[in-house]
């Protein structure tokens, strides 16, 4: 975006990826059909260390106008739920429609360089194998340290330091929990049970989908938590969240045993967890108190998650150049005139639902304006 938006003001771009394709990280999203913005994208959707600094750049480039690129290219796109826009047919859409877009503005991209080495004499100097790139501005666009296997590296984040700026200490958010020992013999042999809950932690909450895996726990409503979740902290969980699955029991002719509680819990949770659930938590008498300890413990089952699945899994790296270095409205830093920093390799991480894209695009056309 960047670069389409740099080369159309008639600046000459050259695009460096050292992978042997553009955006393949665009090829695996959303399931390999990119949700690749949402329609109901708010500041208050990303997570930064300054949450005012995406503002000005979302607010220039807005969902709006990436569907206007999308039309204009006649890719066939659907709302899936929550203003999360996926392309009908395959992420490859968006990749060719950005690659189209580059060529139309004039941009050389050179795949298979990998950069060894950045200096700035005068002008920048990029050096890769056998070539050499000379230019007064350059943009960081390398992404965050997740699914190394697809080529991450902490290239942007070094280069920033070696131009003295500072980094928020990066962590893997949008990632799969993994629970503690106990956690995991009595929950995990349920993998693949899922159900609507409502995460808690560092005064957020999410209520989507979560899903027992056979480590952990992820889905949607954890994937969402995780990324505000720092080790030893406790996340809450709501298994039952909206509903009152002792109320039954208000009415003295309800009998006060197992099996009605069971067939209680069983209609609005899936069958194997409500019985796991009861399981574990069986209450030892019958009780009006007894029958509250229960609902309680239902709406607030608190877990000291083990860790997380790391960057192998991790959707999005959070933390990064820290925002402070940087001009909201362009993406320059502030030490080091020329050098610009755009997408996920700055403190600013989206939630779940096309908002990291939202952001990348963004944060790439504030850049590409001004350089
Ligand atoms: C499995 C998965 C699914 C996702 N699905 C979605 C989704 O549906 N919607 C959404 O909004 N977000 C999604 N995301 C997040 C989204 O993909 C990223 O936030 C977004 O791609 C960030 O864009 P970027 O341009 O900053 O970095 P990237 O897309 O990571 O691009 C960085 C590029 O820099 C290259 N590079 C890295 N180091 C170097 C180097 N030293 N030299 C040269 N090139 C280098 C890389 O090869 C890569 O092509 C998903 C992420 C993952 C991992």
């Amino acid at each position: 975006m960047c670069a389409i938006e740099a080369g159309k003001h008639g600046r000459r771009v050259a695009v460096l990826e050292h992978a042997d394709r553009l955006g393949k990280k665009i090829l695996i999203s959303g399931g390999g059909r990119c949700n690749f913005t949402n329609i109901h994208c708010q500041p208050a959707n990303f997570l930064s260390s300054n949450p005012h600094f995406a503002k000005s750049a979302l607010a220039r480039y807005t969902p709006a106008d990436f569907v206007a690129l999308v039309e204009k290219h006649r890719i066939p796109y659907h709302e899936k739920t929550l203003g999360q826009l996926f392309c009908d047919r395959s992420a490859r859409d968006i990749l060719e429609m950005l690659e189209e877009e580059c060529r139309a503005a004039g941009v050389s991209v050179f795949l298979n360089t990998k950069i060894q080495e950045v200096s700035r004499p005068a002008e920048f100097i990029v050096r890769a194998a056998n070539v050499e790139f000379q230019a007064p501005a350059l943009v960081v666009a390398t992404g965050g340290l997740s699914i190394p296997k697809i080529g991450a590296t902490s290239f942007g984040y070094d280069l920033a330091r070696q131009f003295g700026m500072n980094i928020r200490e990066p962590w893997p958010g949008l990632v799969p929990l993994v629970l503690g020992a106990d956690d995991r013999s009595r929950y995990c042999d349920l993998a693949g049970v899922s159900a609507e809950v409502i995460a808690s932690c560092s005064g957020q909450h999410f209520r989507e989908k979560m899903l027992i895996t056979h480590r952990g726990l992820s889905g949607p409503a954890i994937l969402q938590i995780s990324s505000y979740w720092k080790k030893p902290q406790e996340i809450r969980i709501d298994l039952a969240p909206g509903s009152d699955v002792t109320a039954t029991f208000d009415d003295p002719k309800t009998p006060r045993t197992l099996t009605t509680l069971r067939s209680e819990f069983r209609k609005t949770r899936p069958t194997r967890l409500a019985d796991r659930w009861l399981d574990q938590h069986t209450p030892a008498t019958w009780t009006n108190s007894a029958l509250a300890d229960f609902e309680r413990q239902a709406h607030e089952w608190t877990i000291t998650p083990a860790g997380t699945e790391g960057y192998e899994k991790a959707e999005v790296t959070a933390g990064g150049v820290d925002t402070g270095e940087l001009s909201a409205k362009t993406m320059e830093s502030r030490k080091v005139p020329g050098l610009f920093f755009i997408g996920e390799v700055v403190d600013v991480t989206g939630h779940l639902g096309g908002f990291n894209f939202q952001w990348a695009w963004a944060s790439g056309v504030a850049a590409g304006r001004a350089v």
